[in-house]
């Protein structure tokens, strides 16, 4: 396994690959690598010649106040893990080399970044998109593998794809979870043991609302109710949202169906955690 870190470099051997008739496939990662990364990579082994693995921690995608600085990294034990699903290139580079001096062009896809994460989080997802296409053309993947964990994040970047024409196939995967619940994050580490127990309110309202929705509960009011209280029981947790929307057009819906997507956001102590699942499914 390769370690690059300068963009021209990155691109110069993906476009050679690519002459070759190689399939290339990138993970896009922020690095502090779990299994939940893990199953994206495995995957993406299986159907590419050739597998990038992206470590960034993209600094246009932190508001002023959020974490950049003290995002967890660990590029000793990144590189083991990726090794390890067969990894073939792990692109890491740093700001500067993806925002040099004088940089000023960014990609926002318009309405669906303005909801959910993006109302909370104001220009959160213009620099993912940013950050996605700028990997895109750097890495020249044929596919392109990102997690439902971060559910609108995939219909954002789905948008995207279509909207620009790349001729890049978007791979969306199931969420990884832990033996109790929680979904894997590297937002997990910051976690006190008690914080930690709170925040399986993520998992046990989704449950909870399922079982409802199986019963025949499909009013909304109700099934929000319900998710409300599990959380708001739970100390510190704290309720950033809780949306019931359509899984396609992430539009908001007042009666339930199997397709209905139910995606939370919270805080427990200073930090924010989301989750989500589609009502009909298990995961
Ligand atoms: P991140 O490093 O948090 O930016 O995540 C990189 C990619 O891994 C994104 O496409 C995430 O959706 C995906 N991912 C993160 N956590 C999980 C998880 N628990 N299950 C599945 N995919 C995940």
């Amino acid at each position: 396994m390769r370690i690059i870190t300068s963009a021209s470099e990155m691109q110069t051997l993906a476009l050679n690959e690519r002459r070759q008739g190689h399939h290339i496939g990138l993970v896009p990662t922020m690095g502090f690598l779990h299994e939940g990364h893990a199953s994206l990579m495995r995957t993406g082994r299986q159907q590419s010649d050739l597998l990038i693995t992206s470590i960034f921690v993209n600094p246009t995608q932190f508001g002023v106040n959020e974490d950049l600085d003290r995002y967890p990294r660990n590029l000793a034990g990144d590189c083991q893990l990726a090794e390890s699903c067969g990894v073939d290139i792990i692109f890491a580079p740093t700001a500067g080399e993806i925002y040099p001096t004088g940089y000023q062009t960014y990609v926002n896809v318009e309405e669906l970044s303005l909801h959910l994460c993006g109302a909370s989080r104001p220009g959160h997802f213009r620099g993912v998109t940013t950050v996605v296409t700028k990997l895109f053309t750097i890495c020249q993947p044929d596919l392109a593998l990102f997690g439902k964990k971060d559910f609108q994040q995939l219909a954002i970047i789905r948008r995207m794809t279509a909207d620009l024409n790349l001729p890049v196939q978007i791979i969306g995967m199931p969420i990884i979870r832990e033996a109790d619940g929680l979904a894997m994050s590297s937002r997990n580490a910051y976690l006190s043991p008690d914080e930690r127990q709170s925040a399986l309110c993520l998992h046990r309202s989704i449950a909870a609302v399922r079982n409802l929705f199986r019963q025949g509960e499909n009013t909304v009011t109700v099934l929000l109710q319900t998710a409300r209280d599990i959380i708001t029981a739970e100390s510190p947790a704290t309720i950033d949202y809780i949306e019931f929307r359509n899984s396609q057009s992430l539009e908001p819906v007042v009666t339930a169906t199997a397709d209905t997507l139910l995606a939370l956001a919270i805080k427990v102590g200073s930090t924010r955690l989301i989750d989500n699942g589609i009502l009909g499914e298990e995961n």
